[in-house]
């Protein structure tokens, strides 16, 4: 069976007028509108981890993969209680070097600054039971880099969050959904077990565990577009 992999990025307050990548912010009753949409379905939202073994075929069951690109401050406040009071797991893809930081690299884009999760936000996430994935040590464009840095990205960022935080880190997330073969086998390589992109679509045995497709859910994404993206992708 498909599992869809939900990509979402903030959870809070969407910024008014015309803020460049607005859509981005998911209303936190909006979210916990969209969990509600998900245990009434009948479906169960995992982590990414959690989430492997069905999309690899070797499970049955009406699940979905939740994931968090950037690790927000404001999904940890926003996000997190909803998660524990469904009985839902997630996985949160941090930028290594902004732990406590920001997100510095929306900057010049325009996007208002928004705050990343401390180390001790982290630690209580993952003592939770939900999951810690890498997104790079600076959200980084991974095919615009040489060999050598992609791969101190890749892998430099698994065993620092691993150091930091004395959990395993089993999966991956490419900044703006770039990559190439050649990163593909980098994540591989370094230990990862799956990594996800931009590509749209929900997740099949048949894929590549490290080029899985995801549904980003959008701000204004109504009720039909959101189980849309959940039951049929
Ligand atoms: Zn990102």
């Amino acid at each position: 069976m498909a599992v869809p992999i939900l990509a979402y990025h903030q959870i809070a307050v969407p910024p008014s007028g015309k803020a460049p990548f607005r859509s981005m912010v998911v209303h936190p009753e909006a979210f916990r509108r969209q969990m509600e949409w998900l245990k009434r379905l009948g479906i169960k939202g995992l982590s990414l981890r959690e989430a492997l073994p069905y999309i690899a075929g070797e499970k049955a069951g009406k699940v979905a993969a939740i994931t968090f690109d950037d690790s927000y401050l404001n999904v940890y406040e926003n996000a997190l209680p909803v998660l524990q009071e469904f009985g839902f797991t997630a996985t949160n893809f941090v930028v290594a070097n902004q732990i406590g930081g920001s997100n510095v690299w929306d900057v010049p884009l325009g996007v208002a600054p928004a705050a990343c999760m401390s180390v001790e936000q982290l630690r209580r996430w993952s003592s939770f039971g939900h999951e810690i994935g890498s997104h790079t040590l600076d959200h980084v464009h991974l095919p615009q880099l040489s060999q050598t840095e992609a791969r101190r990205q890749i892998s430099d960022s698994r065993g620092l969050l691993e150091n930091l935080l004395g959990v395993d880190v089993s999966s991956f997330c490419f900044p703006y959904g770039d990559e190439t073969q050649v990163d593909r086998k980098l994540t591989y390589e370094a230990g990862y077990s799956a990594a996800t992109t931009t590509k749209r679509g929900r997740a099949r045995p048949q894929d590549d565990l490290f080029g899985l497709p995801r549904a980003t859910v959008r701000r204004n994404d109504s009720w039909l577009h959101f189980v849309r993206k959940c039951v049929f992708g």
